[in-house]
């Protein structure tokens, strides 16, 4: 990953308000790099830190916006994380209530796990990450070698 990074953002309903608490502090640590949110938090995002920049002669960050989670957000993010296209993931997800899309939660965590990306579900893991020297810094994390699995699949056809 280079050192401007592609960083995935979502926050489900309960905790949009510890997100965007979250991000207004560190937002001169964000706005370098380009942040790709699901929709509701992507509008949260952009009006915080776009007010941010503006206020600090700052150019603002590129905020991509991609559908609604439960309308398929999830699924892109982790889309995007098979195609190399997400590389720290930022998901405050909500403990405490089932959401629609429960299995899209699911999914994208599982490839957040499969493809090694640094994942902060809550503010601490997300204050380490963003504190830590690699946060600006080229860095290539280790992929285990999956190429069995394909062969598995090739066998059997
Ligand atoms: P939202 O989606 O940012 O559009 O609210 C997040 C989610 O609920 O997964």
């Amino acid at each position: 990953m280079k050192k401007k990074k592609n960083i995935g953002i979502v926050a489900h309903d309960n905790r949009k308000k510890d997100l965007i608490e979250w991000a207004a502090y560190n937002w001169q640590e964000l706005a370098p790099h380009r942040l790709i949110c699901t929709g509701t938090t992507g509008k949260l995002i952009e009006d915080m830190i776009f007010e941010k920049c503006r206020a600090n002669e700052i150019i603002p960050p590129e905020i991509v916006r991609l559908k609604s989670g439960p309308l398929g957000g999830d699924q892109q993010l982790g889309a995007l994380i098979c195609e190399g296209g997400i590389d720290i993931l930022i998901f405050f997800w909500d403990p405490m209530q089932p959401q629609p899309h429960e299995v899209d939660v699911k999914a994208l965590l599982r490839i957040a796990v499969l493809y090694n990306i640094p994942t902060a579900s809550n503010r601490s893991t997300a204050d380490f990450i963003v504190s830590s020297t690699l946060f600006h810094k080229q860095y290539d994390p280790i992929l285990k070698d999956y190429s069995a699995y394909i062969k598995r699949e090739v066998d059997l056809l």
